[in-house]
């Protein structure tokens, strides 16, 4: 059946996967992309789909009310993705402010403006917030995991301010009865990622030959998922989930960091030719970020079980490919370092 979507943040890393899975795989459904182009924000990772029939961009600010509602009226969606935050937890501890407008001012404003534009009228309606599995906080006892039902304790202003969103997306659900679901991810790699987080960091100064900045003693342990995962997750999860439910989405996959970085630098050592143990001399080990949660690990039971979801990927399979993407996307990494993408988009877009 036909539906059009509106899917914020499509410009950035996870969102672009999720925006072609649903433009491609879906060519009957009308795929709006909504995104403010910050730095995060790049339409160089859509170019493939640009001109695809069902795709629409449009440049906004889910800060902006107002712009929203003209926005629902002028498409009257049948439904919400909505990824569009500020999602580095560094930047989040230098500039708290930002992450409170965008993730939970914009999050209440997205709610607004499908509850005014359905009216009540819920039927064939969804609206899906991905979260973070970073708003429960860190675990301490190695045999455990995060459940849907574990109690929220956000230790980080980026997590806080995703734990405010997922409790105003609850609170709309019960209290207006908006047809809700909500997905509480591990962290993701692969194509597109911002330069700025652990694994393409770690790639590009190998590849130039910087330092290898690792925090504290490298002993924090997360839980990796290839993106394109994640978004299958996403549609599985929009088309299937429960109206009202949570759900878990992780691989299974726990990693120290320290030891990630060895087994990109092994990786990198065999694709760029150089002797076995030359990257892994880049390693620097620098002070630990302010509250750095020790380890995070999600229990992906109930969506592999109730919706059949599963991992495609295992994590060296993922890693090799990411680097290969990375390797064979200089441009595209050069133009995203030097902010060039960012200064095109700013003066394409300042007239409109
Ligand atoms: P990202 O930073 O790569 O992309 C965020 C996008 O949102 C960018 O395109 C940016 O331009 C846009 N944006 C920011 N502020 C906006 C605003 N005010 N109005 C409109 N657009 C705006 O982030 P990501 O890593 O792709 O994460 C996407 C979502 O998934 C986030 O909600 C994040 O919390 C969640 N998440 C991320 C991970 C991860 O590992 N990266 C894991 C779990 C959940």
């Amino acid at each position: 059946m036909s539906k059009k979507i509106l899917i914020t943040g499509g410009a950035g890393f996870i969102g672009s996967h999720v925006v072609r899975l649903f433009v491609t795989k879906y060519p009957d459904y009308q795929i709006v992309n909504l995104d403010k182009l910050t730095y995060a924000g790049n339409l160089a990772n859509l170019t493939d789909i640009e001109n695809a029939p069902n795709y629409t961009f449009v440049k906004g600010d889910i800060t902006d009310a107002s712009f929203l509602d003209q926005l629902f009226r002028e498409h009257n969606f049948d439904g919400v993705i909505h990824l569009a935050a500020e999602s580095h937890v560094d930047r989040s501890i230098t500039d708290p402010m930002a992450f409170v407008l965008t993730n939970v001012v914009g999050t209440v404003n997205l709610l607004n403006a499908a509850k005014n534009s359905w009216k009540a009228d819920f039927s064939g309606k969804r609206f899906y917030h991905v979260s973070t599995d970073e708003v429960y906080g860190s675990l301490h006892n190695p045999e455990d995991f995060f459940l849907e039902t574990t109690s929220y304790d956000p230790q980080s202003p980026y997590s806080a301010s995703k734990a405010a969103s997922d409790h105003f997306v609850r609170a709309y659900g019960n209290t207006y009865k908006l047809p809700i679901v909500l997905s509480n991810c591990s962290n993701n790699y692969g194509p597109n990622h911002f330069p700025e987080k652990l694994i393409p960091l770690m790639i590009h100064n190998i590849q130039t030959n910087k330092p290898l900045p690792v925090y504290g003693k490298g002993e924090n342990v997360r839980d990796w998922l290839y993106v394109i995962d994640h978004a299958r997750a996403i549609d599985t999860i929009y088309h299937n989930g429960k109206t009202g439910e949570t759900y878990n989405i992780g691989g299974f996959n726990e990693w120290k960091n320290i030891d990630l970085v060895h087994l990109l630098c092994g990786i990198m050592d065999r694709k760029l030719g150089r002797a076995e143990g030359t990257s892994a001399q880049l390693i620097t080990y620098v002070t630990d970020r302010a509250g750095h949660d020790l380890r995070y690990a999600i229990d992906a039971h109930k969506l592999m079980n109730e919706l059949g979801w599963q991992p495609s990927l295992q994590f060296e399979e993922g890693l090799e490919k990411t680097v290969d993407w990375f390797l064979a996307n200089q441009e595209w990494l050069e133009n995203v370092t030097s902010g060039a993408y960012q200064k095109y988009y700013d003066s394409m877009y300042e007239n409109r």
